[in-house]
């Protein structure tokens, strides 16, 4: 597993814009990541079609920022690169509507790697197929690049059927601004499975499930829930301030040593550690990706109901309580 996962990383010195200079960019959607890549480019200097519905309300948008808006068929057939920035579980769809627009030399490229990993889209042999993913939300992508500064990205390449594949994505990733901050050369497999790992163990899944059992703990032991929402949720934001900034040692530093030695010593208790090699497990042997899949093929059954069910946990209820009084708190200073 260590072979394959080289982790090299190029900043701007490794990069050259120039190799997509000549070529025209076709950005598929125009969300979070879509008008960061579509403007991001066309400040570098490279030519941009974005791709839209007919009706989509993000059209007027891209027009207003001088972007060549027309729909995904046409934008596909035009460009030498295809970026892919509809969302994952409409990408299959789109694709099938375009795949007929890649020739050989032309490049289909993505910011996740699940439709490609998991086999729901599969490229012709004579196209590149490549990746090149900022870890950050688009609308800092756009912002960190308006300031001169950069986003960290990811590069992998799953086909390279011109040679040139590498070449193209890392002009790629400095015309949007990642090389600037740094962009780590990764694998689509890696980039897939860490992914939904982390947001389904640790950064979504994991903290949600954590804040909730802390809270429910509290409430059922009859601490009042304001009480509750403040220790599990709301100093969440400091420790991982903190944490985010300076490590594990840096948070560790700010507590007190109460704090420090009761965390050291208890928090283990609270991790289900083969739990989390089971979600690995998942994820890497592909039940996730079906189960998700399918569900989305029924069109959410499951997913609408969790989202109820957290939607109506009493936790949200006092939160947007609080929350108003502290925006009042705040404005009042
Ligand atoms: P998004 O939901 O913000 O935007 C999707 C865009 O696609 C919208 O403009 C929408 O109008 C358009 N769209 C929806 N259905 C369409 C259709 N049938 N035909 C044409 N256009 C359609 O998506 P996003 O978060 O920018 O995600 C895009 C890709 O970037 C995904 O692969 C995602 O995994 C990846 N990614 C996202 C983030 C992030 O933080 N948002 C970070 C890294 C990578
Ligand atoms: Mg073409
Ligand atoms: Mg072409
Ligand atoms: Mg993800
Ligand atoms: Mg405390």
């Amino acid at each position: 597993m260590t072979d394959e996962f080289t982790n090299e990383i190029y900043y701007d010195d490794d990069a050259d814009v120039s190799h997509i200079e000549d070529k025209t960019v076709a950005v598929l959607g125009y969300g979070s990541q879509g008008h960061a890549h579509a403007l991001n480019l066309q400040d570098s200097g490279v030519d941009v079609v974005v791709g839209l519905r007919e009706g989509s309300s993000s059209r007027e948008a891209a027009s207003e920022e001088g972007l060549e808006v027309t729909n995904p068929v046409d934008a596909a057939s035009r460009g030498d690169i295809v970026k892919m920035l509809v969302p994952d579980t409409v990408q299959p769809t789109v694709y099938e509507q375009i795949r007929d627009e890649l020739d050989a030399g032309d490049t289909l490229q993505f910011a996740h790697g699940f439709n490609i990993h998991y086999g729901q889209i599969e490229p012709p042999e004579d196209v590149d197929v490549t990746m090149v993913a900022p870890k950050s939300p688009g609308h800092l992508v756009r912002r960190n690049y308006e300031k001169g500064e950069g986003t960290p990205g990811l590069l992998a390449i799953y086909q390279d059927a011109t040679g040139e594949a590498k070449e193209e994505g890392l002009a790629y990733a400095k015309a949007i601004g990642c090389t600037r901050a740094g962009t780590i050369q990764t694998t689509f497999r890696e980039e897939t499975e860490t992914d939904l790992f982390g947001e389904q163990a640790v950064l979504c899944g994991g903290v949600t499930d954590l804040v909730k059992a802390g809270f429910e703990t509290l409430v059922d032991a009859g601490y009042s829930p304001e009480m509750a929402y403040f220790e599990c949720l709301n100093e969440l934001k400091l420790i991982v301030d903190l944490m985010y900034e300076g490590g594990h040692m840096e948070m560790w530093n700010s507590v007190s040593d109460t704090a420090e030695y009761g965390g050291l010593t208890r928090g283990e208790e609270v991790i289900d550690r083969e739990g989390m090699e089971e979600i690995l497990e998942g994820v890497q042997n592909g039940e996730f990706a079906r189960e998700w899949i399918s569900e989305n093929q029924a069109h959410r059954p499951a997913y609408k109901q969790y989202r109820q069910a957290e939607q109506d946990h009493q936790i949200e209820e006092v939160g947007a309580r609080l929350r108003d009084l502290f925006a009042w708190g705040e404005e009042q200073e």
